[in-house]
């Protein structure tokens, strides 16, 4: 790659160069000249400087011929379209959960170019997983063809920001896993290794290129499989707390007479209003191993339907979702609050009772409601855990120079 172009301010320019590439980064990977330009705000020259930077750097594409984007009907002529470069780093990354195990490269602009996806049994063996994890990790490494920034890995587990320990992976039935040496161990390249907690790189996923856009204090809760995961985006940053556990929401206390928790107290969040609880409120079975996820989804269709057995345990679960959300008001003062995964669903079906029980329960909410939305991407801890990559390479634009040339390129998914 050539070196940098230093326009007339050296350092301003370099960091124009970085702030120009994070636009395009979360505009999605691509923009006009003219959008990023205004959205730059340092004028048309020193602008035009940081995208030759980025260009010579091979980071950026710029169309030869301007075009007019869809819907783009301003006043003027048309703009030079931008994009990412084919030529660009991109980041490996890894989403591990209970029933799955998704490895994807991908690219700025928070763009999953391939996804390769693998079943986890029950109570999966510890090396057995990350044996797996590191095989498809040097095999799309080679497969990419681009220069890797890095690995990011995301846990169903609290993790510990010093060192990528994983405190307890309860719903794998593992104890507390040194996942970044594990990582680390199984690679022939010299990768820098990113581990964070699902629900957090979810959230930031979501900040950065899906409904959480913007928000200044945005608080996520999510379900995937079973359990509640939770975490607070806070300008831009996740909040960790002292060793990065922070926000372990399903784990506060509801009831604290109710049924004993895996994580040792009694009545937690999750127990009350995850998907096993869904699944008791109908009298239905609640083993966790059984496709619970599909069971809850064909169960919340049938509240759809008018079911009324359905119906109930939706507006049950519903008004203690909405008790613990409430409760997290008045704790965090969010601007915006995102629900994940089965949670987006049991929205869409309930909104209305878990808004009462909010207004109800929360002072804060009364004064000034939050906006509660549904999130909206399709693998956001996957594309998180590349985030983790991402991130710092747009800080820095240090680049690691491109690997000798390999296979052929994966296919895009889209
Ligand atoms: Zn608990």
């Amino acid at each position: 790659m050539s070196s940098s172009i230093i326009g007339p301010n050296g350092n301003d320019s370099a960091n124009n160069a970085s702030r120009l590439l994070s636009l395009l980064h979360h505009a999605g990977g691509e923009a006009t000249r003219a959008e990023l330009t205004a959205r730059l705000g340092c004028g048309r020259s020193a602008a035009g400087y940081a995208l030759t930077d980025l260009v010579n750097r091979e980071l950026v594409r710029i169309d030869d011929r301007p075009t007019a984007r869809r819907g783009d009907s301003g006043p003027g002529r048309p703009s030079h379209h931008v994009h990412i470069a084919p030529t660009s780093p991109v980041a490996l990354a890894v989403h591990l959960r209970v029933d799955t195990l998704d490895v994807a490269v991908v690219e700025l602009g928070g763009r999953a170019l391939r996804v390769e996806r693998e079943p986890v049994e029950a109570r999966p063996d510890v090396t057995s997983i990350f044996l797996r994890i590191t095989r498809l990790l040097r095999k799309l490494g080679r497969e990419a063809g681009r220069p890797i920034a890095g690995v990011g890995v995301s846990m169903p587990s609290p993790v510990r920001s010093e060192d990528g320990y994983a405190l307890e992976p309860r719903h794998l039935a593992w104890a507390g896993v040194p996942t970044r040496d594990l990582v680390r161990e199984g690679l022939d390249e010299p990768w820098p290794v990113h581990i964070g907690n699902d629900a957090n790189l979810a959230a930031l996923a979501e900040h950065r290129h899906g409904a959480g856009r913007g928000a200044h204090q945005m608080l996520y809760l999510t379900t995937e499989h079973i359990g509640i995961g939770g975490a607070l985006v806070t300008e831009g940053t996740v909040f960790g707390g002292a060793r990065g556990y922070a926000m372990e929401v399903g784990h506060t206390t509801a009831d604290p007479d109710g049924p004993r928790c895996s994580c040792g107290s009694r009545g937690c969040l999750e127990l009350v209003a995850d998907t096993r609880a869904l699944m008791r409120a109908a009298y239905l079975p609640d083993d966790p191993v059984t496709g619970i996820e599909y069971r809850a989804r064909v169960l919340m269709e049938a509240a759809e339907r008018g079911d009324p057995t359905a119906t109930a345990a939706v507006d049950h679960v519903a008004t203690l979702l909405g008790s613990g959300i409430a409760g997290l008001i008045n704790l965090l003062d969010p601007d915006r609050i995102l629900l994940g995964g089965l949670l987006a669903r049991l929205y869409q079906l309930a909104a209305p009772r878990i808004a009462a029980e909010m207004t109800e329960r929360s002072f804060l909410e009364r004064a000034v409601p939050v906006p509660v939305v549904p999130a909206t991407l399709d693998c956001a801890a996957l594309l998180g855990a590349a985030e983790l990559v991402l991130a710092p390479l747009l800080q820095t634009l240090q680049i690691q120079p491109a690997q000798p040339p390999s296979a052929s390129p994966g296919a895009p998914i889209g």
